[in-house]
């Protein structure tokens, strides 16, 4: 077997790829993992060469049980150093909590929804009360010396309010840049994307927020997950975000599937000849671990497929 080279001539590119499913992924699945199961997953992806793991969030435990053990979690990981451990955080609430263990994580991520139903609805408050928390949070963060991400979802449209104009999204986005975040995601929380507006959305970003990393964070629950992660690295984008196995990700409607698997994404960039610093090989032992943790097949394409084999062989 000899690999083939896909690169155009002369061309490296390198991306960040984000791993999430620790948080995005656990959290969405309709079992609880054991914390012992979750630790040793983490502990392999960790292995995979990884810069950066979403390893827990500080959400009330009786609105997300399954993601009650994270302090527990966040101290019986053993990644390497070059790995950040990243939490999630909701409210202030979760921002005390979170910093009473200050030393088990780098990176702290604060979210609000473009949609004001959405925000609503997921954390019952207006956009404006969160992007009014965000700013106060954001110093916490920045004064305690740890990154500051921001993610913004329904970036790319809401089940309940449809289009969101792409310049309301980059407002939010240059008020949380404001307010002290270096990197910016956008989710396609229910999967509403495609690979032409993805483009639009990533011109425009890119010359609106210069300076700041943009990250990619999309779902697959209309099958369009991979082409529009194609259209914004071309458009600009150098930092994506997805779920080993293709676990979790706000499978709304019920039994469509959410995030983007890592391993898909990882293998598509590397095809193409965009580098991620993540072993595929590596991340495949992680990825078939988390379907024999649960016990059931998982979705994603690599899982089945395995890594691409390219033989001369071969016409
Ligand atoms: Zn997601």
């Amino acid at each position: 077997m000899t690999a083939v080279d896909n690169r155009t001539p002369g061309e490296t590119r390198r991306v960040h790829v984000r791993e999430v499913g620790p948080r995005d992924g656990f959290q969405n699945e309709p079992e609880t993992i054991r914390t012992a199961d979750k630790i040793a997953l983490i502990n392999a992806l960790g292995r995979a060469g990884f810069e950066r793991i979403e390893v827990a969030s500080f959400v009330r435990p009786d609105v997300i049980p399954q993601l009650a053990d994270g302090v527990e979690v966040l101290r019986g990981i053993d990644v390497p150093d070059t790995v950040r451990r990243m939490v999630l955080v909701p409210n202030s609430r979760g921002l005390d909590n979170a910093l009473k263990v200050r030393e088990l994580f780098e990176d702290v991520t604060l979210f609000v929804s473009s949609s004001q139903t959405h925000n609503q609805r997921n954390i019952n408050r207006t956009v404006e009360q969160t992007m009014d928390d965000v700013a106060v949070m954001g110093k916490r963060v920045v004064a305690e010396d740890l990154t500051f991400c921001a993610v913004i979802a329904t970036a790319f449209g809401c089940p309940f309010e449809g289009h969101i104009p792409i310049d309301r999204v980059l407002d939010l986005a240059e008020q949380f840049a404001a307010a002290g975040a270096t990197e910016i995601g956008f989710g396609d929380t229910t999967g509403m994307a495609n690979p032409a507006y993805v483009s639009r959305f990533f011109s425009a970003a890119v010359e609106r927020l210069p300076g700041v990393e943009l990250t990619a964070h999309f779902h697959n629950t209309r099958g369009q997950g991979l082409a529009n992660a194609y259209a914004a690295l071309e458009a600009g984008c150098t930092s994506f975000e997805a779920s080993f196995g293709e676990l979790g990700g706000c499978p709304v409607p019920a039994g469509s599937t959410g995030n983007i698997s890592t391993e898909d994404l990882v293998s598509m960039f590397h095809e193409m000849g965009v580098e991620t610093g993540v072993d595929l090989d590596a991340l495949l032992v992680a990825a078939r671990q988390a379907q024999a943790v649960l016990g059931r097949k998982l979705t994603s394409h690599s899982i089945i497929a395995g890594p691409v084999l390219w033989s001369t062989a071969t016409p």
